[in-house]
């Protein structure tokens, strides 16, 4: 048989009635099969074996246009069919949390003051709270299906290995050999642009869209972009990462050895950096990058207008890569996330820009993402292991 065996086939059509109905609050059985093109028959067959796994329930029931009395049953996520553990591992967060289907949090713990010099240390403690997580939280541990993990750095889906991460200093580690071996279950790795996009396709702004960049910007800069439904990834992994994109005109030096990128213009690093003088009122001294970073950025008061001025300046610097992404890409939503893109004047800057290139325009498909990198792991773990062919149901029929 041409793409695979009939077994695999079989998988492939679950999966695509799962996420459809995942991809919905409710869904009727007649949308799911205008959505996946497969017969009443094949959709009947599919949802009861959903059911039976408990992965699916049979929720509200809609009346049918045109069809009197005729009720059709909806079908939901059933909250208790699987659940992933989802690992954070940034600069600033380091968490582990075990989630249900849906994607809520049930459990889930902040590993706080973690120096992160040693990889393997790091990697033990994460593990270490993890297992004492899944111990101490009720649920059907025979429902865990797997671990999705977000990282802050360049990384290599298909072997898990970390390739590299300016934000920890790391390179070169083999992060999901180590988790896999370490807690028992499947791994999936992915760069922290990518988990975040990923996270707001399945239940965020980018819902139901085709085309959207996503711009990451913490105290380092990343990116990503989803073309024709499809996440790119290029040779390296890579596709998106903007940080070395110049700013035309600038000629702030960037530690690369080039002028005016934006890791030096618009970056957190960079605002961090250019207010080093400013006092914060309540926020403690000798606070590392990170942590300067977050009081920066959740700084609102006008009283320090120059903390006001250095996000909008930033802000402006990005509209310039923004403006980019409009000419080259078309996208449908251009998504900016992190600490240092929640500021309101940051925003107001892109639009500056923006509002400059574009004097014809006056609206233009940007937002902020609110999605957290806990929840980006969720996602990533969601989408790697529950919404997938290689779900292994007969095993969650059994349990
Ligand atoms: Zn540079």
């Amino acid at each position: 048989m041409i793409g695979g065996s009939a077994t695999e086939l079989r998988r492939r059509n679950r999966d695509l009635v799962l996420r459809a109905i995942a991809s919905e609050s409710s869904v009727s059985r007649s949308l799911i099969a205008r959505q996946t093109g497969l017969t009443g028959a094949a959709i009947s067959r599919i949802t009861r074996e959903l059911i039976d796994a408990r992965l699916v329930k049979e929720g509200d029931s809609i009346e049918t246009k045109g069809q009197v009395g005729r009720r059709n049953i909806c079908l939901e996520l059933d909250d208790r069919g699987a659940f992933i553990l989802a690992i954070a591992l940034t600069a600033n967060v380091k968490s582990v949390a075990i989630a249900n289907s849906r994607g809520d949090i049930i459990a889930e713990r902040v590993l706080e003051e973690l120096a992160q010099e040693d990889p393997d240390l790091v990697i033990a403690e994460i593990c270490k709270a993890a297992k004492a997580l899944i111990a101490s939280t009720p649920f059907d541990h025979t429902r865990l299906v797997g671990c999705g993990v977000s990282v802050a750095g360049v990384t290599d889906p298909e072997t898990g290995m970390l390739i590299v991460s300016e934000p920890l200093g790391w390179s070169n580690v083999p992060l999901g050999d180590a988790f896999l071996q370490a807690l028992g279950l499947p791994v999936r790795i992915e760069r922290r642009p990518v988990a975040l996009l990923t996270a707001e396709m399945w239940r965020g702004a980018a819902r139901g869209l085709n085309n959207v960049v996503l711009i990451n910007n913490g105290l380092w800069l990343g990116g990503c972009v989803v073309a024709d439904g499809r996440m790119l990834e290029g040779p390296s992994n890579t596709v998106g990462q903007i940080a070395h994109l110049s700013v035309g005109g600038n000629t702030t030096p960037c530690a690369c050895g080039r002028r005016g990128c934006l890791d030096a213009t618009a970056s957190g690093i960079s605002i961090v950096e250019a207010l080093q003088s400013v006092t914060i009122p309540g926020a403690g001294p000798g606070e590392d990058r990170g942590s300067r970073l977050r009081s920066l950025a959740r700084y609102r008061s006008t009283d320090l207008p120059e903390v006001q001025d250095a996000f909008r300046q930033a802000g402006r610097n990005m509209g310039h890569a923004v403006d980019g992404m409009f000419a080259l890409l078309d996208p449908e939503l251009v998504l900016l996330a992190g600490e240092t893109s929640r500021h309101p004047a940051f925003l107001e800057g892109v639009r500056d820009t923006l509002g400059a290139l574009r004097p014809g325009e006056d609206d233009w498909p940007v937002r902020v993402s609110e999605i957290r990198s806990d929840q980006s792991a969720v996602w990533i773990g969601l989408d790697a292991f529950v919404f997938s062919h290689t779900l292994n149901i007969e095993q969650l029929m059994a349990a």
